[in-house]
């Protein structure tokens, strides 16, 4: 049986990274892509060093071109524009659509039958240009934002009770932006809901930190954004394909209908397996978190308006 490929475009810092995971993870072989000429290959050369003292056999190589990523089960789009303290995740958007519309249709005519996992960001927006240039069902096509969003509220609470993140589970739904939906009735320590476990002002603290996203560490590196956590959130999706595990993960997901909400990219939790989003899962909402989803679904929906309109017809 052959090993499972998988291109990750962009040898950046998430890039690079989400690389090192799957590798060291043994999820496949590795292909590194990037613009920049000698780093992907450089990188990919130094990663695949490391097999012989981690234990590892997945090859790892790197290219500026994408012959080598021809037959790529999984593709990790993470080329791009990263956000400099100031900037706004949709101050990317011109720049990076541009971007990622030229990667994806370079990498799926190499690649027909791969699934698509989105990084760059705007997140919700990338993943809709990347579904109109590729031509993809929205089974193959889904963003990691939720993922990294959850961890981020699962660190917080742990850090503030003072117990394993592994006893926390988090939920937020939404947009990968200011407008996302944190849940605290959904979040739990070991199964109990924190309404019960911490005063309102403590958990509006936590919410509120966690809707500020990575900002706070923009600030801190003043040169780039995170890239530990999101690549870990990467490598959990790719898990959850590769292994057809089915695990229940949030993702940004193509809804049509869903929570009430059409044609419009979006965090909910949703099922990965070998064919890529298996199903969204759907669940009662209270009017005012169905009114916050509603309004985060508007943010993405205005910005995805704004971009070209010819994406992906040529
Ligand atoms: P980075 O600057 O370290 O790396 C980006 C890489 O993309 C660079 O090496 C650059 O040369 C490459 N690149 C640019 N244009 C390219 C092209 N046309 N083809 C191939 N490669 C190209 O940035 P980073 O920190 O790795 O972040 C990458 C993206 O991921 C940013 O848009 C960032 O905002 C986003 N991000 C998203 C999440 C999330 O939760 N979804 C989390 C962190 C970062």
């Amino acid at each position: 049986m052959r090993k499972t490929k998988i291109t990750v475009i962009g040898a950046g810092n998430v890039g690079a990274t989400t690389a090192h995971r799957l590798a060291e993870g043994h999820l496949g072989d590795v292909v590194l892509v990037d613009v920049l000429e000698g780093v992907p290959q450089g990188k990919a050369l130094d990663l695949y060093q490391a097999a012989p003292v981690v234990h590892h056999d997945c090859m790892v190589v790197g290219a500026n071109d994408y012959d080598a990523t021809a037959g790529s089960d999984i593709v990790v789009m993470t080329a791009g524009f990263a956000r400099k303290p100031g900037m706004s995740r949709d101050d990317l958007q011109d720049a990076n659509a541009k971007v990622v519309a030229e990667c994806i249709s370079r990498v799926v005519r190499k690649s027909r039958d791969s699934i698509i996992i989105m990084v760059t960001n705007p997140l919700d927006v990338m993943c809709e240009v990347a579904r109109r240039v590729s031509g993809f069902p929205r089974e193959r096509v889904v963003g990691m934002a939720g993922i990294l969003d959850t961890a981020r509220m699962r660190a917080f609470i742990a850090m503030e009770m003072g117990v394993s993140t592994e006893s926390v589970f988090a939920l937020v739904l939404g947009g990968h932006g200011d407008s996302m939906v944190p849940l605290p009735r959904y979040t739990t320590v070991s199964g109990v809901p924190i309404t019960e476990l911490l005063p309102k002002d403590r958990i509006d603290a936590i919410v509120q930190r966690t809707a500020q996203g990575g900002g706070e560490i923009v600030k801190l590196l003043k040169t780039g954004s995170a890239y530990y956590a999101p690549a870990a959130g990467v490598f959990e999706m790719v898990d959850s394909i590769v292994g057809d595990r089915k695990k229940v993960l949030p993702c940004s997901v193509y809804l049509q209908g869903e929570f009430g909400l059409k044609d419009v990219y979006i965090g909910v939790p949703a099922k990965l397996g070998a064919k890529g989003m298996e199903g969204v899962f759907d669940f009662k909402l209270t009017a005012e978190e169905k009114a916050l989803l509603a309004k985060s679904a508007g943010d993405v929906a205005s910005q995805a308006a704004k971009l070209p309109a010819d994406l992906g017809k040529s």
